[in-house]
């Protein structure tokens, strides 16, 4: 038997010109998580989507979609013609198993106006019958259970649960941004808010392992799996750290740190640039570290010009680790894993002047540092159980490769 999931957005509705490549998106972003399921039909009707999937795969496609952002809602309706008779026996075989010690309600939505009563009228009379064919009491404030009733032009949709989807805007529609992903608790959730705001990200991550490799199945590897959504293709450039760190030796410590993040923020710069990416993105967290002070922001900035977006920037710690529970990468940022920061020394000045930030970097021949070090990187793509491996030379070699390398082409939506 076939089961329907319908499937309710809200902001995207409210985008005017540009609503139907919102709707295109999200569509093309449930079937996509979706699509590990096998035979999965989604269709658009009166501003909501129908999922049409095989009985047996409802618990696994909820659980999948209540991670598509740009989901507000979703619920496992049964569709029934307009009329009094069928929707009450849909109703009461809906109820049926509730405990008769448990209240209810009746909600009644009425996009349709044609129907032929109002819908105070059915919500009254479906309540009267229910209580009267299944003895359960009402309570109109505090319900156990709501029974909802959407008249719909065709159909009337009969169901009783209401499932929160994560919200926001479908991963992809606000374009692409380089994200700097370090394994720590922050830098994957603030990749989470971006994505929560339509962006997809393409990861970067300094390492300090010998070779790209032992990074795949890191907790990095690892962090990028988690917050790929369903079927969707993910990319993390690496980049070794080795060669900075021959270069800096002589660093006074309390200039490590800025300078170091100053040079990621470059090498950051150059990728998004050669890839056409307008932002990059990363885990920073106004004042939470000696490194994250206004002053310090800035240093690292200075000398770039696309924007740093820091979606953490007001967040306290708690919150931050509360959502990164509830995205669920919390219990792997937490393993144990070599990141650079923790080579560099953790005592920067707290105001470090932008003038010696310039001058390291000039000293140390930053251009010359970061083209090296992108000469050594290498591209993994991860999608589903497969990580595929290039050298990001292969990647960035040729301008005109770059969109289709890098999926920056969104395909064109395959309808069903
Ligand atoms: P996080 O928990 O995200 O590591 P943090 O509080 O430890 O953040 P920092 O270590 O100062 O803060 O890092 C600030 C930001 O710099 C990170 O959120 C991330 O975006 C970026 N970053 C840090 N280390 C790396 C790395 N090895 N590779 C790529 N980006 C990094
Ligand atoms: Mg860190």
């Amino acid at each position: 038997m076939l089961s329907r999931i319908v499937v309710h957005y809200g902001e995207i509705g409210t985008k005017g010109g540009n609503r139907r490549v919102f709707e295109a998106s999200l569509r093309r972003n449930i079937l996509s998580a979706l699509g590990p399921l096998g035979e999965v039909r989604v269709k658009m009707v009166d501003n909501r989507f129908f999922v049409l999937l095989p009985d047996e795969k409802v618990p696994a496609a909820k659980l999948s979609l209540a991670k598509v952002f740009g989901i507000v809602w979703f619920a496992q309706v049964e569709a029934v013609p307009l009329s009094y008779a069928e929707i009450r026996e849909t109703a009461i075989r809906v109820l049926a198993g509730v405990p008769k010690e448990m209240s209810f309600r009746v909600s009644v939505r009425r996009p349709n106006k044609s129907f032929e009563m109002t819908s105070q009228e059915l919500a009254r009379k479906l309540g009267e019958d229910i209580i009267e064919r299944l003895g359960l009491g009402v309570n109109l404030s505090a319900p156990d259970v709501t029974l909802s009733v959407d008249l719909i032009s065709e159909e009337a949709l009969v169901y009783r649960e209401h499932l929160k989807g994560p919200g926001g805007l479908p991963v992809g529609v606000s374009g692409r941004v380089l994200h700097l992903l370090s394994g720590g608790i922050d830098s994957p959730v603030a990749a989470w808010l971006m994505m929560k705001r339509g962006c997809k990200p393409v990861y970067v991550h300094f390492y300090v392992a010998p070779g790209p490799e032992p990074i795949l199945g890191s907790k990095i590897g690892e962090l990028v799996r988690m917050l790929s959504q369903g079927g969707e293709e993910s990319r993390l450039i690496l980049i070794p750290f080795s060669p900075y760190q021959l270069a800096t030796t002589d660093l006074p410590p309390e200039f490590e740190p800025i300078v170091f993040r100053r040079f990621m923020r470059m090498v950051a710069e150059r990728l998004a640039s050669a890839l056409e990416f307008p932002a990059i993105s990363t885990g920073d967290n106004l004042a939470q570290v000696a490194s994250q002070t206004l002053q310090n922001m800035a240093c690292i900035d200075s000398g770039g010009s696309l924007p740093t977006l820091r979606p953490l920037l007001g967040y306290d710690k708690d919150e931050i680790i509360q959502l990164a529970r509830q995205v669920g990468t919390y219990e792997t940022s937490i393993l144990d894993y070599k990141d650079c920061c923790s080579i560099v020394s953790r005592h920067p000045r707290t105001r470090m002047k932008i003038e010696d930030v310039n001058e390291s970097a000039r000293r140390l021949g930053f251009d010359e540092l970061a083209t090296k070090c992108i000469s050594m990187g290498s591209m993994a793509t991860f999608k589903d159980d497969a990580v595929e491996m290039r050298p990001l030379s292969d990647v960035l070699g040729s301008r005109n490769r770059h969109a289709g390398d890098l999926g920056l082409e969104q395909p064109a939506s395959q309808p069903r």
